[in-house]
């Protein structure tokens, strides 16, 4: 596992966190497990969307279109419910920001969010793997129907005890309509035009936490992603 030398974060004083990974990376497994071992809420906003499309909204539907072609959903519309999400009372006191930021208006407008309650991001944790194993982690990838499950798995690299079971709850894996490989291919594209620009910013706030986990292919790369952060917190 390889981590930067020079990073001036003050563990104890980390609230709030962001994840940047490509689709794939397995940055929403991380998060998840971040979210519950720092007991703070993890907020996607892939899965806000989810969950708006699945209650046929108007966000919904509007998020829908750009979903279903693997493109970005608008900034004006991401930022405003994020912004919606980010006031609600459980992230007075932290959380783990999966998918947002993802462009640079987006890391302006969380600063900005941020900066009005006198708070910041503390931690910008980057997973970088490989692109080959982010395409077939995507085409594998199967996730809990469970809305208040959502575990996720990989057919290849991270298989239910029960194929098409979720380990936890006993419900259904489905694949995600968005994980199509002309999906996937875009996708990636979009996440590294907007990645430079990104890390450039956070590099030079000294927040940026760049993990590239020595084998990626492996089910628990996910998990030793998480632990080399929360030695870091610990070791403080
Ligand atoms: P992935 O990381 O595999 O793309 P997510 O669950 O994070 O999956 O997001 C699913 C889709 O939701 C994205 O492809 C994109 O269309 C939309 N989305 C999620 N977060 C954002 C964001 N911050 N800005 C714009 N679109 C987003
Ligand atoms: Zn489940």
């Amino acid at each position: 596992m390889y981590t930067p030398s020079q990073i001036f974060v003050k563990w104890e004083e980390i609230m709030y966190i962001v994840m940047i990974g490509a689709p794939g990376s397995g940055k929403g497994t991380a998060a998840k497990i971040l979210a519950k071992e720092l007991n703070l809420p993890h907020i996607s906003t892939g899965d806000i969307f989810r969950e708006q499309i699945k209650e046929n909204t108007n966000l919904g539907i509007e998020a829908s279109k750009y979903i279903s072609k693997g493109i970005l959903v608008p900034d004006d519309i991401t930022i405003e419910i994020f912004k919606n999400r980010l006031a609600k009372d459980d992230v007075k006191n932290g959380g783990i920001f999966d998918g947002f930021p993802r462009t640079m208006a987006q890391v302006k407008a969380l600063d900005e969010m941020l900066v009005k309650v006198n708070k910041k991001v503390d931690l910008v944790i980057e997973l970088k793997i490989p692109d080959d194993v982010i395409v077939q982690r995507i085409l594998n990838r199967e996730v809990c129907s469970n809305k208040e499950c959502g575990a996720i798995y990989n057919s290849k690299f991270k298989p239910s005890k029960v194929p098409g079971i979720c380990d936890i709850c006993g419900s259904k894996l489905v694949a995600r309509v968005d994980d199509t490989e002309e999906s996937i291919k875009k996708r990636i594209k979009i996440y590294y035009e907007n990645l430079g620009g990104m890390i450039e910013y956070y590099r030079e706030k000294n927040i940026l936490y760049s993990i590239v986990p020595e084998d990626p292919t492996s089910d628990k790369a996910s998990e030793q992603a998480v632990n080399s952060v929360l030695q870091k917190i610990n070791n403080r």
